[in-house]
């Protein structure tokens, strides 16, 4: 998929403006906080957390020295969660990995994904015997060598193999020549609680099961257990490789913007305003009237609503930037649309640029705000935005780029 063609297309519709500068600044705050033999994997589940993850894999594997096509990949690897989001990666020059266990192989079309999954040589996830066993038949039916690595669970108690089925899981990889053990990982359950005492003893039982499985000088088989938040919090769950997914993106883990770690939120969502309507004083908005003009003033619209992701719970709640002020939405979300009030902004005009996500920390719109108002992380306010919302990559700047920054300066 060519990330450059978006630009084009997307003048003057709701738009997710992605930093390239900012996705490369955090990789290298990331990098900054490993010993330098400690590998990188970047994380584009969920494409790429709402970013898009054409957009954030380009510029990760392609623009390391701020421009396109010199220097080296910014990341060692990449991860998905599916087969699918392996796929519809670009060509990179890394390593991706695919994190969802592989399970019910021979259920539909489950076959055919592994066996372009093996074909691409993305290392597959396996946590339990019958899967490696399934993984195996599709490699020796293909002609190829499977790369595969094992999810432990020491704690979390989601998927993975547990401790002691591990001995068994990696005696039957080892049993099968078509398949190749690359990895050994865990998952933390409580890393975003620094100092938490049950982070450290996933990491110790992590250690003991795979200290004795595995010889520990052995490189080929990479140990990885750390996402963002262990990977600033917890500098012993580095190993072989850390998994840094929302740090990546410049938020937190914490959940609250940081100064010393100074990530740079990457990604800006922006919409034009497309109408304006003056408003007596008493005048009800939207469904359900929830909303009445105080006073009179200017009511804006903003071509975004909840089909978008812009939650329904932002009625009445939220607030937008438009030139460098806070516009408060009033009257209730609805799917397509939202309405917003700009007595505040007399200087607003149809056509202006409505930030929705202020890429700024401290913005009344940043995405901590927006996780505050919707009741949750920020991880979901981003994953949430919708595939209707165009991705775009900008800064540094590509020929192609250049008219949509035009538009929103
Ligand atoms: C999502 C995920 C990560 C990244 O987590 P962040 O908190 O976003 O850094 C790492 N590892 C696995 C297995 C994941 O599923």
């Amino acid at each position: 998929m060519d990330t450059r063609t978006d630009a084009k297309h997307a003048l003057g519709e709701p738009r997710v403006l992605v930093s390239r500068a900012a996705l490369l600044h955090n990789a290298r705050l990331v990098r900054r906080a490993v010993a330098p033999r400690t590998r990188v994997c970047a994380i584009l589940k969920a494409d790429a957390y709402g970013h898009g993850a054409a957009i954030v894999a380009d510029a990760l594997c392609h623009f390391s020295d701020g421009v396109r096509g010199t220097g080296g990949p910014a990341v060692d690897a990449l991860a998905v969660a599916s087969i699918d989001e392996a796929d519809a990666l670009p060509d990179v020059a890394v390593p991706v990995i695919v994190f969802r266990p592989v399970e019910n192989t021979f259920l539909g079309r489950q076959r055919l994904k592994l066996d372009l999954a093996i074909r691409s040589d993305w290392v597959l996830t396996v946590c339990s015997p019958a899967a490696a066993d399934d993984v195996a038949r599709v490699a020796l039916a293909c002609g190829r060598r499977a790369s595969v690595q094992v999810m432990v669970d020491t704690g979390m108690t989601r998927s993975g193999v547990c401790a002691e089925g591990l001995d068994d899981l990696l005696r039957r990889i080892g049993s099968r020549p078509s398949l190749r053990l690359v990895g050994l990982c865990t998952h933390f359950s409580n890393a975003e609680t620094p100092g938490h005492p049950f982070t450290a003893e996933q990491l110790a039982r992590f250690r003991r099961c795979t200290d004795i499985m595995i010889d520990p000088t052995d490189t080929s088989i990479t140990r990885h257990a750390a996402n963002s938040a262990a990977t600033f919090f917890l500098p012993e769950s580095h190993l072989d490789m850390v998994r840094p997914g929302i740090a990546v993106y410049g938020i937190d883990p914490l959940g609250r913007p940081c100064i010393e770690r100074a990530l740079r939120p990457a990604l800006r969502w922006a919409a034009p305003l497309v109408g304006i309507r003056s408003v007596k004083r008493g005048t009800a908005v939207g469904y359900g009237q929830t909303w009445r003009a105080p006073r009179d003033t200017r009511i804006g619209l903003v071509p975004v609503g909840y089909a978008d992701g812009y939650p329904r719970c932002y009625s009445d709640r939220a607030v937008v930037m438009l030139h460098g002020r806070a516009a408060p939405v009033v009257g209730r979300v609805s799917m397509d649309l939202t309405t917003i009030d700009l007595a505040d902004v007399p200087q607003a005009t149809v056509g202006d640029e409505v930030t929705l996500l202020d890429p700024d920390p401290l913005s009344p719109a940043s995405v901590y705000q927006l996780a505050r108002w919707a009741d949750t992380i920020p991880y979901e306010v981003l994953c949430r935005i919708g595939p209707r919302v165009k991705r775009v990559a900008i800064d540094p700047e590509e020929p192609d780029d250049a008219r949509s920054l035009l538009i929103h300066r």
